[in-house]
């Protein structure tokens, strides 16, 4: 079988992190199976619709680097694949079900159907939503009412008495007695416009889709679904509701556990393929003790199989740990430019950034990807390349169990090692600077620590050397001049 899914958001939010999962699980099946993967916008409720949205959607994708096969913004066979764009086409397969009996056109007006909802509340009655009293209305009848201008719906005739069954390719079979079904609801509404179920599953059929994957949250949808899809006579896809995505505390994932929408993470400076990779593992598992994924590689070894039954629990600090892992595997000019931005906000190079402080910043990369899980950490580290520290207390030079008159010495014994270190490889400086710290006879990393506090301001610090190297001779001499005259002056 050819297989064809699709991702089909309402464009009524931000992109967050369960639709991203919906939207990756549905691009890797179609990809691990050579199939086509769909985009569909399911902007029916133009209530809440918002263009923003719309391109917000783009925008995620288009970062995340997630393409579709087809879509509204690049056409194929099904096209329209935007619902507003398809109205007509829903009016015609609601109307067959009225050819059929399968349907129902319905008269009653909202203050009816209040009045019902009231009477309903009042008797505490088990009956809840529409009373049916249309059901029973002969079609000849509601033809001609129809006919003479007055207004109604079309709902969907459930069968009664019945259960409806179907399997869901990750929860089994499933059950679900009509009863339980809201009654006949509304396929199309009286100003024309479907309703999210009849344009779901008219779409659905009408693009070939073979699998809905999609969130748990739709399973009661569902039998109403297959109701519908048997009521056309077409046969229903296959199933599979994704497992929830639950924060820590097991509730569903919401603000109040941080960061949902794309766009937020996104300006936290997480990496797309940080986020692509940790999402992947929301409620799928592929290799034991492999983490590290490129979509590539996930589209490869997805499949329905790998699905997991149990919820998944988003974990911050997770993603947060393949942030690192992602910004560690940047080259130094990838990392840079990502980082750029950032620095720029923070003022990192002045007015205008020079040649030389570019230059500087690219070198700076490798001292700093080990210690940052975020972007936006970057330039914090990385600023003592490109203006003054302030000089600290004395205090802060001064090694364990060693006082001022011996760090003086030792920061000039230091001094004088600057014009070697600043063009030694790392290893060749170590190697150095140990061998001067020996024929001086004291410790390394009692040479080491005023060095550091000069030239970086503070005890802790990215790689020595390497801040020697891109600092150049001359200012790290100044540096230390500074701070000796700072020293001396206590
Ligand atoms: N438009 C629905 C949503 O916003 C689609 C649900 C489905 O995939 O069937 O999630
Ligand atoms: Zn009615």
């Amino acid at each position: 079988m050819e297989i064809k899914d699709r991702y089909a958001p309402s464009p009524t939010g931000l992109q967050h992190i369960g639709g991203v999962r919906t939207a990756l699980f549905n691009y890797l099946f179609a990809h691990s199976a050579g199939g086509t993967f769909v985009l569909r916008l399911e902007d029916t409720d133009r209530t809440r619709f918002d263009e923003a949205f719309v391109k917000n959607l783009y925008d995620t994708f288009r970062w995340l680097g997630i393409q579709w096969d087809e879509g509204p913004d690049i056409g194929g066979p099904s096209a329209p694949y935007i619902q507003s764009e398809r109205f007509s086409l829903y009016r015609q397969y609601a109307e067959k079900l009225l050819e059929t009996g399968k349907g129902y056109r319905c008269f009653c007006s909202a203050q009816r159907l209040e009045a019902v909802r009231k009477a309903q509340e009042e008797a505490r009655s088990s009956e809840t939503g529409y009373d049916r009293h249309c059901r029973s209305l002969p079609p000849e009848e509601a033809a001609r009412r129809a006919a003479a201008g007055e207004p109604y719906v079309i709902r969907l005739k459930i069968p009664l008495k019945e259960t409806t069954r179907f399997n869901d390719r990750l929860l089994g079979d499933i059950e679900w007695k009509n009863e339980d079904i809201n009654p006949d609801p509304v396929l199309l509404k009286s100003d024309g416009f479907p309703t999210y179920h009849l344009a779901n599953v008219v779409d659905d059929h009408l693009m070939g889709i073979t699998h809905v994957l999609r969130a748990q949250e739709w399973l009661p949808s569902t039998p109403l679904h297959v109701i519908l899809y048997r009521s056309f006579g077409w046969e229903p896809p296959i199933f599979c509701h994704l497992p929830m995505v639950m924060g820590q505390d097991g509730k569903k994932l919401s603000k109040r556990h941080g960061a949902t929408s794309i766009d937020e993470f996104r300006r936290q400076g997480y990496l797309p393929e940080a986020l692509l990779n940790y999402v992947a593992l929301l409620g799928a598992s592929y290799e034991e003790g492999k983490d590290m994924y490129t979509l590539q590689e996930l589209s490869v070894r997805f499949s329905l199989e790998k699905l997991n039954k149990a919820p998944a629990v988003f974990d911050y600090k997770k993603l947060e740990w393949y942030n690192g892992q992602y910004i560690r595997m940047k080259r130094d000019e990838e990392l840079a430019a990502l980082a750029l931005p950032y620095a720029v906000e923070k003022n990192l190079f002045g007015a205008d950034m020079t040649e030389d402080q570019r230059t500087a910043f690219v070198h700076a990369m490798p001292l700093i990807k080990e210690r940052v899980s975020f972007l936006h950490e970057i330039p914090d580290k990385v600023a003592y390349l490109f203006s003054e520290p302030p000089v600290p207390a004395a205090a802060e030079f001064i090694p364990k169990k060693s006082n001022l008159p011996k760090t003086v010495e030792l920061l000039t014994l230091g001094r004088g090692l600057i014009e070697a270190l600043a063009v030694f490889s790392d290893a060749d400086a170590e190697a150095f600077i140990k061998a001067e710290a020996e024929k001086a006879g004291v410790k390394l990393g009692d040479l080491m620590m005023p060095l550091r506090v000069a030239l970086t301001g503070s005890r802790v610090s990215p790689p020595l050397f390497g801040s020697i190297r891109i600092l150049g001779a001359k200012r790290c001499l100044d540096r230390i001049d500074h701070a000796l005259a700072s020293l001396r002056g206590v």
